[in-house]
């Protein structure tokens, strides 16, 4: 592989690494951090790893006033030899460019950044948890950068990494959630930027996020823009059902985020010739399915999480209990394999894993 040559500052004053059990999501920030800039006359220049600290910006830069931006998330684990371990990372990069196309950002190139990102997590290795359930979280991000007022792609980005280890998603074990479908509120549709992971798709979520967690439930179903009929997202993860033995999950219709996590099941599941199928699914024929006794787990699937087994159901006057509020058989058991490749405590069979030694 090549070597892509960058600057390194090392940071003078390293902070402690975070003790005890507390280790809230995406609070706690390491010693260093990558950043590269982008002008139509360079490119991307300027590669460094500098110590983690606030960036200024001119207040007309564009990711203020129009949001221009996008964003990645994947973790980093260490293996039973101590060794760094990267699921799919290259997906992530993949996605990353196609969010950059979606949003009038130019590419990046995924080799360089791989490589970027391996010596970053080099450096910054000792931040790595090793105890069950913890990783460090990795947040690739590119902002517009450009002093200007004009409703038009910026003419200069900054792209960076941050890193910030998290605890376990499940402190108290894997457990069912109480979701609440979203009747009026739309994520996205058909044309829109639902496919790219771009700021503003998440915070037009937050009213019916309030909206759920006002009448007790954890998080929104979100059904597609146009019909309120069929079945799209959990909050910011993909969503599948066992129906009668069968796995559904909602096909990718330009306005779903494709996940590397969705992905992965659906691979998992065709090799272990369990029935899967990429289909639209409407409320009513999952309420049918209830009604039939055929619902038998639903869960959703996301870095973060993993997944996140589904107990309770609610769509307009109906509350549906899911396999009396238990976590399923085969959702604990994906949850297993997949947790169990990425921290190399199984076999990596498909080859998702490449462990980041010195370069
Ligand atoms: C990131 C994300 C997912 C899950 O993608 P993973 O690659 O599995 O983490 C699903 N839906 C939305 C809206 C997302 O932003």
């Amino acid at each position: 592989m090549i070597e892509a040559k960058l600057d390194i500052v090392e940071n003078q004053n390293k902070k402690p690494k975070p003790e005890g059990d507390d280790l809230p999501f995406g609070q706690v920030f390491t010693d260093h951090m990558f950043t590269m800039e982008y002008t139509r006359e360079k490119g991307w220049f300027q590669p460094q790893i500098v110590p983690y600290e606030p960036i200024t910006l001119d207040p007309a830069a564009m990711i203020f006033h129009y949001g221009q931006s996008v964003f990645e998330g994947l973790k980093a684990y260490l293996n039973s030899e101590g060794d760094i371990q990267l699921f799919r990372p290259e997906e992530n990069l993949k996605r990353m460019n196609r969010s950059n196309g979606r949003m009038s950002i130019p590419p990046i190139s995924e080799e360089l950044v791989i490589n970027y990102l391996k010596q970053l997590l080099l450096l910054e290795k000792e931040w790595i948890p090793n105890e069950e359930g913890r990783s460090l979280y990795i947040r690739p991000f590119v902002i517009a950068t450009e002093a200007n007022l004009a409703v038009a792609p910026s003419q200069s980005y900054k792209f960076m990494i941050i890193l910030s280890p998290v605890g376990s998603y499940y402190p108290e074990g894997i457990h069912p959630v109480s979701i609440q479908v979203e009747e009026h509120f739309t994520r996205a549709v058909r044309g829109g930027t639902g496919t790219a992971k771009t700021g503003g798709n998440y915070c037009g979520g937050y009213k019916a996020q309030e909206k759920a967690a006002d009448r007790g439930h954890a998080q929104v179903m979100w059904l597609d823009g146009v019909h309120k009929k069929y079945i799209e997202e959990v909050g910011s993860m993909n969503v599948f059902f066992k129906i009668n033995g069968q796995i559904i999950t909602p096909e990718l219709n330009d306005s779903i985020l494709e996940g590397v996590t969705r992905k992965s099941i659906i691979e998992l599941l065709k090799h272990w010739n369990i029935d899967v199928i990429e289909r639209k699914i409407s409320m009513e024929e999952l309420l049918q399915a209830y009604e039939d006794g055929q619902l038998e787990e639903a869960f959703g699937a996301g870095t973060a999480a993993v997944v996140s087994p589904i107990g309770e159901l609610s769509w307009q006057d109906e509350t549906m209990i899911i396999n009396g509020r238990q976590t399923g058989d085969l959702t604990k058991f994906l949850y297993n394999t997949i947790t169990g490749i990425q921290t190399g405590k199984l076999p990596d069979t498909f080859n998702w894993t490449e462990t980041v030694k010195e370069l």
